[in-house]
């Protein structure tokens, strides 16, 4: 379980991530670590940022850091704009989000769960689900 540097070569996070499995739990394990050692600066990250591209997001719950694999948003309601930023990037920019999202996902024990969520955390999940498609706000 290590921290792993920031990817921010556009061109690699450009790129479609393949789906994750067991053997990626390592991923998922320092993806986790690289959050926490991120606190002050990141409330969200996708493996692509540690160099991986495999479907796997890590972000917080409370204090608690929550591991999908394997995310998909199955429903979306509330449409607003918003801005945000990217540990990948400088700067903040404008993107469309919605304010309640359920998502489908494996957890770290690979068991699949359906779960709603809304406001801050369901953006954060929009943001990293959107990495995962190699998109960039
Ligand atoms: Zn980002």
């Amino acid at each position: 379980m290590t921290a792993q540097n920031i990817i921010h070569d556009q061109l690699f996070l450009s790129q479609k991530s393949t789906s994750a499995n067991r053997a990626d739990l390592k991923v998922a394990e320092d993806l986790r670590d690289t959050l926490l050692a991120n606190r002050d600066k990141a409330v969200g990250l996708a493996a692509n940022m540690i160099g991986k591209n495999k479907r796997i997001i890590a972000f917080y719950v409370g204090l608690l850091p929550l591991v999908m694999l394997n995310p998909q948003i199955t429903k979306k309601s509330g449409e607003y704009l918003t801005e945000e930023g990217c540990l990948s990037l400088s700067g903040e920019r404008k993107t469309k989000r919605y304010r309640t999202i359920t998502v489908t996902y494996q957890d770290m024990n690979l068991n699949t769960k359906t779960q709603e969520f809304t406001d801050f955390i369901a953006e954060v999940i929009q943001h990293e689900v959107d990495h995962c498609e190699g998109i960039l706000i």
